[in-house]
């Protein structure tokens, strides 16, 4: 944390459907990775601050969840239509303050699109249900009603695809969204935010709040706020699944990852390789669905090795905005202080006995000495004991473990505290077949590195990668922003009243 720089624009929130600048005092600083210079400052709400946010969502609520379901499908129409139109601006934004190459913003931009697709069909997704004749001139039927004003937590390795898991459908349903994005990349939050009220969503329906933890316990701790989706490392997962549990909210928490991916023998090591790169090393391992350690069932592993090494030789790493016109392969980790702790991991595993293969501590680019940057790195033999193995750690670092077999390589991933992701490369269907479904995790790639569900299925894992029994998008999304009244209903049968008239049915 800082103290406001005159010389720095503060980024505020946005309440009550327009900017609002902070008045806290309180801000922290935002880089640009690359470079390493601070670009601005983000204002960390205080109290006053967090008490207008939610009031401004409930007042939005109150709108908003009288509309018709038509007049909501438009707003959703022309919100997608508007980030579809410019997603490019988007884009720049968050390569700006995360560091990650353009097209990696593209693709997550892409990924948080089609969570608003999925929610524009959201009247199909929140339909009741109706049984005549429950029991003789009893019908019984039930409506989903949206929950209220809902606290969204993002982190700061997917600014616009993780709010975008949530929001679209928490706003379809008939909510009003709090967003709390990460202090460390907070700009695009507030594009989205004008791009709603572009589209025509009433103010006080989404809301940005900037801030710390006092603003995540300000939302935790306030009896209006009906229910908290998160996503971030796995202690404050805990903490905040806990917390807002204790406070009688619905809460989803999900948490940090350790994705292993099993090669057999029979694998096509060119693929495999292939992918091992992509997944390890894409947006500098800072993805929770990396790739961070390869289990090569032997004897692959000298020959993955070496081709997994020949690819690392050739990526390119740079700003990732780009430099005449070309753009790298692999940007910078989000802070210098992430990046000593990426290297602090490195560090650990020698000791701990691990080869480094190819070594990134102390990397520079020309022209950028002062940027976040750390080289793709390849351990080999890491000890499962060393904390390089069992602790996340969120870098471009690819570590190698040698099995004997499936069952020896099966075994370690469900060993493991984590449950998010994780990979079989194998040509044998029937070995894919058995891992699917002995393996203790919430996603898996058959054949394929990153296995993020499409929109119209469910994100999240398993054990201390989320906490909760409600997953991130898909029908489960709908479910989790909804709750539903069952009626069951009796009306006499006209015939046995006097209607007037005659008696008869003539109403
Ligand atoms: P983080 O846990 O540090 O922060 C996430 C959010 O929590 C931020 O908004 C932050 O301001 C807030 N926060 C931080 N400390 C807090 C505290 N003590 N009390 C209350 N709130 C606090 O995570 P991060 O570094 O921004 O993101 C990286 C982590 O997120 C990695 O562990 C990664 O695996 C995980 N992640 C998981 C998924 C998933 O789907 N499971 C997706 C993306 C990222």
């Amino acid at each position: 944390m800082s103290t406001s720089s005159t010389q720095n624009r503060v980024i505020g929130h946005w309440i009550g459907g327009a900017h609002r600048a902070s008045t806290s005092g309180r801000t922290a600083s935002v880089y640009n990775p690359a470079t390493g210079a601070v670009q601005a400052e983000v204002a960390l709400a205080d109290q006053a601050e967090i008490d207008a946010a939610i009031a401004a969502a409930e007042e939005g609520f109150r709108t908003w969840s009288a509309f018709s379901i038509a007049k909501r499908q438009t707003v959703m129409f022309a919100f997608r239509e508007l980030l579809n139109a410019r997603k490019g601006e988007l884009a720049e934004i968050i390569t700006s303050e995360h560091g990650k190459v353009v097209s990696d913003a593209m693709g997550e931009i892409l990924r948080g699109q089609e969570v608003v697709e999925l929610a524009t069909g959201f009247p199909h997704l929140i339909k009741g249900a109706f049984s005549e004749n429950a029991s003789t001139g009893v019908d019984v039927f039930s409506i989903k009603q949206p929950l209220g004003v809902v606290g969204v937590i993002s982190p700061f390795n997917f600014p616009v695809m993780v709010p975008l898991w949530f929001a679209p459908i928490a706003i379809a349903a008939g909510n009003s969204v709090v967003l709390k994005p990460s202090e460390k990349d907070p700009s695009a939050a507030l594009w989205l935010a004008e791009l709603w009220h572009e589209a025509g969503l009433p103010a006080g329906v989404f809301t940005v709040l900037q801030g710390d933890k006092l603003a995540v316990d300000g939302l935790l701790h306030s009896p209006v706020v009906q229910s908290i989706s998160f996503v971030g490392s796995t202690p404050i997962a805990q903490y905040i699944y806990e917390t807002a549990s204790r406070n009688g909210k619905r809460v989803q928490a999900l948490g940090g990852a350790k994705n292993h991916m099993l090669v057999l023998p029979d694998a096509d090591l060119d693929l495999v390789a292939d992918q091992a790169v992509n997944a390890g090393f894409g947006a500098a391992g800072e993805r929770c669905m990396a790739i961070s350690v390869v289990l090569a069932v032997e004897p692959v592993a000298d020959e993955l090795i070496a081709k997994v090494t020949e690819r690392i030789a050739k990526l390119t790493i740079g700003n990732g905005a780009g430099q005449d016109g070309v753009e790298p392969d692999m940007g910078p980790l989000i802070t210098d202080v992430h990046r000593d702790k990426v290297s602090s991991y490195v560090d650990i595993a020698e000791a701990d006995g691990a080869t480094v293969v190819v070594d990134g501590r102390g990397f520079t680019v020309d022209g950028h000495e002062d940027g976040f940057f750390f080289g793709p790195t390849l351990l080999d033999n890491v000890p499962t004991t060393s904390r390089a193995y069992t602790e996340e750690i969120f870098g471009p670092v690819l570590s190698v473990i040698r099995v004997e077999s499936y069952d020896e390589g099966l075994a370690l991933i469900n060993s493991g505290e984590f449950g998010n992701g994780t990979a079989i490369f194998t040509n044998d269907g029937g070995a894919a077949r058995r891992f699917q479904h002995e393996v203790q995790v919430g996603m898996i790639g058959i054949n394929v590195p990153i296995p993020v569900p499409v929109a119209y299925h469910s994100f999240g894992g398993w054990k201390k990668s989320l906490f909760g029994d409600a997953k991130a998008y898909g029908v489960q999304g709908f479910d989790f922003f909804t709750r539903e009244k069952a009626i069951t209903s009796r009306w006499l049968d006209p015939a046995t009243r006097d209607l007037g008239g005659h008696g008869g049915i003539n109403l």
